[in-house]
């Protein structure tokens, strides 16, 4: 088996020399688990924050351990009589080709109901992520305007799409023009700005949002966010997903404080974990199921062919190579 381990925590950027790849023996499924072959590996940003010692909701990645993370695979043996050879599942086993998975962490993927791999994406973590942070949170209304950032990664074109299904005006923030356009001609976005090459972000986002901004979907943090929430209207609301800027920052990042902007609008800020609402899903996984089938919900992944790019594909995430959802695929079914 070939997995890959951090070697040590990284400073600021994470580089390759962080980590390394390891070969053992295959694992022996014990009583209660399968042996896994690794057809897809999920790459989030969020792994950014175990590989730090810091403590925070997740806990960090042991030095010398495995990165532990979403995946996709086909059980090749079984040693527990309800799960059989050849099922497809999803579990949290990592970055490794193979591994023995105990069947009470593992969700089982019908591959006929949609391409395996949306079980790491839209129809798995990111798309629920989108649907509880967007309508549990930002409650976006008909007619209002929702702003949302890391618009064309994994969660933001699902949030952006959501909201345009509830009926408001959908404004998003990515990095490149090629991006934005995807969000604008192919998923109905109402405007999309880029800000790598915007000189004044605030004023292009006032003039993208002439009525202001009801919902600020948070994927980003740091500037593009100050300049986002300089536009609240009253009661607006503002799911905080992410703060991917930030990840990478050896000093905490002091911006202008917005606690007034929000007493001013009487506004609504709140964070939130996908886990939180683990009890739901299975409420939302067939609506987000049926958005796709009615062709309201579109979806693109970015995937990267072998298990050796794993790493590079982690760091694309940090210079916005993906489009959508970003994936490793490591085998065939
Ligand atoms: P994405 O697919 O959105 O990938 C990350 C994207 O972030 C990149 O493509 C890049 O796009 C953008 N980005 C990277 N660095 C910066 C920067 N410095 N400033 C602005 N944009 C940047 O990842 P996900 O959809 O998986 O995750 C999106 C966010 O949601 C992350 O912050 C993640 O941590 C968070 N998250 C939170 C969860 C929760 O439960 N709260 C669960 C899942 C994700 P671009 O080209 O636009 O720069």
């Amino acid at each position: 088996n070939e997995k890959i381990v951090l070697v040590k925590r990284p400073e600021g950027m994470p580089g390759s020399a962080d980590f390394e790849f390891k070969e053992e023996p295959l694992p022996v499924p014990q009583a209660g688990e399968v042996l896994v072959r690794t057809l897809y590996i999920s790459v989030d940003p969020y792994m950014r924050g175990r590989m730090s010692a810091a403590k925070s909701y997740a806990e960090p990645y042991p030095i010398g351990e495995v990165i532990m993370g979403g995946s996709i695979g086909q059980i090749m043996e079984s040693a527990d009589p309800q799960w059989k050879e050849g099922d497809i599942v999803a579990g949290l086993w990592g970055w490794q080709r193979y591994a023995a998975a105990s069947t009470e962490s593992l969700r089982r993927i019908d591959p006929d109901l949609a391409p395996v791999s949306t079980a790491l994406g839209v129809l798995g973590m990111t798309g629920l992520t989108a649907y509880f942070g967007l309508l549990d949170i930002g409650k976006p209304q008909e007619g209002e305007t929702v702003v949302v950032s890391g618009a064309a990664g994994a969660v933001g074109m699902i949030v952006g799409q959501i909201a345009k299904i509830k009926g408001a005006r959908v404004v998003g923030i990515a990095g490149s023009d090629s991006k934005n356009d995807y969000l604008t001609k192919e998923l109905g976005f109402d405007a999309a700005l880029n800000y790598r090459t915007e000189k004044d972000l605030k004023a292009a986002l006032e003039m993208a949002c002439p009525n202001g901004v009801d919902v600020y979907f948070d994927n980003v943090g740091g500037e593009i966010s100050d300049d986002v929430l300089s536009l609240l209207n009253p009661n607006a609301r503002i799911p905080i997903c992410g703060q991917i800027a930030l990840y990478n920052l050896e000093k905490p990042d002091n911006g202008p404080r917005m606690q007034t902007a929000l007493l001013k609008n009487t506004a609504l800020m709140k964070g939130f974990l996908v886990g939180q609402y683990a009890k739901d899903f299975g409420k939302a996984l067939p609506e987000l199921a049926g958005w796709i089938q009615s062709g309201q919900l579109q979806y693109a992944e970015n995937i990267v062919d072998g298990f050796e790019n794993t790493i590079e594909a982690f760091l694309g995430l940090f210079s916005g190579d993906n489009l959508g959802k970003q994936l490793v695929k490591v085998s065939e079914m």
